[in-house]
């Protein structure tokens, strides 16, 4: 494949391509170095921006450090993310052609305060980068931090932007164990 990095109406640089992608390919290898949850958070509590990409479970993080780092959410996306015996792939959901923007779904989880806004701009934008498992978890912490009952662990998390990048199926198993 043939990727250059360059400004995106998206946000901040994207990832292109000079070549056709046919449907099915696998377009660039999520690399970089394994974190523990753990670890990820205390390494980037403080940052303004990571690139982590959650595996599994979310147990383990890739602390992306590679072409597809600069790859940018749409919710409207041309790949996804597969997860193949630990590694991850950005694989083309359909024919992308020459000089188009790479995008995936995001689906951010664990996110903190941060709204994760989406500019993506697709025409069903869902106006975040968050998953829709994870929209659903945090409008029900937000409707119980609004009871009395549940302010207790309410807002206590420091806003964080994170983008904890995980494959749609490991997302939503996420939200759901939180
Ligand atoms: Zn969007």
């Amino acid at each position: 494949m043939a990727l250059i990095i360059r400004s995106s109406a998206i946000h901040a640089a994207g990832c292109y391509t000079t070549t056709r992608i046919r449907k099915g390919a696998r377009v660039v290898e999520y690399t970089g170095h394994r974190l523990s949850k753990v670890e990820g958070d205390q390494v980037y509590d403080s940052s303004g921006v990571t690139y982590l990409f959650g595996l599994g479970d979310g147990s383990v993080v890739i602390d992306g450090h590679s072409m597809a780092m600069f790859i940018n959410h749409s919710c409207q996306p041309n790949c996804e993310t597969e997860e193949i015996d630990g590694r991850v792939w950005i694989t083309a959901i359909r024919n992308i052609a020459a000089g188009e923007e790479i995008t995936y779904d995001y689906c951010l989880y664990d996110g903190g305060e941060d709204e994760a806004v989406c500019n993506c701009g697709a025409e069903k934008c869902r106006g975040t980068m968050y998953s829709r498992a994870e929209m659903k978890s945090r409008r029900a912490a937000r409707e119980k931090a609004a009871a009395p009952r549940g302010r207790r662990s309410a807002g206590r998390r420091k806003a964080r932007r994170k983008k904890s990048l995980t494959a749609r199926a490991a997302g939503d198993a996420i939200a759901r164990a939180t």
